[in-house]
């Protein structure tokens, strides 16, 4: 899947903040391993940055992720690192998630 067309995507997002939408010209493409992406976006209204993770395959996002704040972001940046076998437990994990982004960020940084 193209980059434009995961931001397009990612337009249809509400802002967790405040609820209202991305702009494509606000969100960064990171990353991205195999079908698992990393974006950063910037909402204009409520001025908060989040971490996206989406899980992308040919046709479709199947799966976003979002809420980490900046400061959680920079702790993520380390992911350009990851290995084959980390991004396949990224995915069970995903698979599972439930939200508690911070038992991720404490995981990641084992
Ligand atoms: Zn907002």
């Amino acid at each position: 899947m193209e980059e434009s067309s995961i931001k397009k995507f990612l337009t249809s997002i509400k802002c967790s903040g405040c609820g209202q939408h991305y702009e494509s010209g606000n969100i960064d493409v990171l990353g991205h391993r195999e079908d698992l992406w990393f974006l950063s976006v910037f909402c204009p209204s409520c001025r908060a940055r989040y971490l996206i993770v989406a899980v992308v395959t040919r046709e479709k996002v199947w799966e976003v992720i979002t809420d980490l704040t900046e400061a959680e972001l920079d702790k993520f940046r380390g992911v350009g690192t990851v290995t084959a076998d980390e991004v396949v437990d990224m995915h069970s994990f995903l698979k599972s998630f439930d939200g508690d982004f911070s038992r991720l960020l404490d995981r990641k940084q084992v």
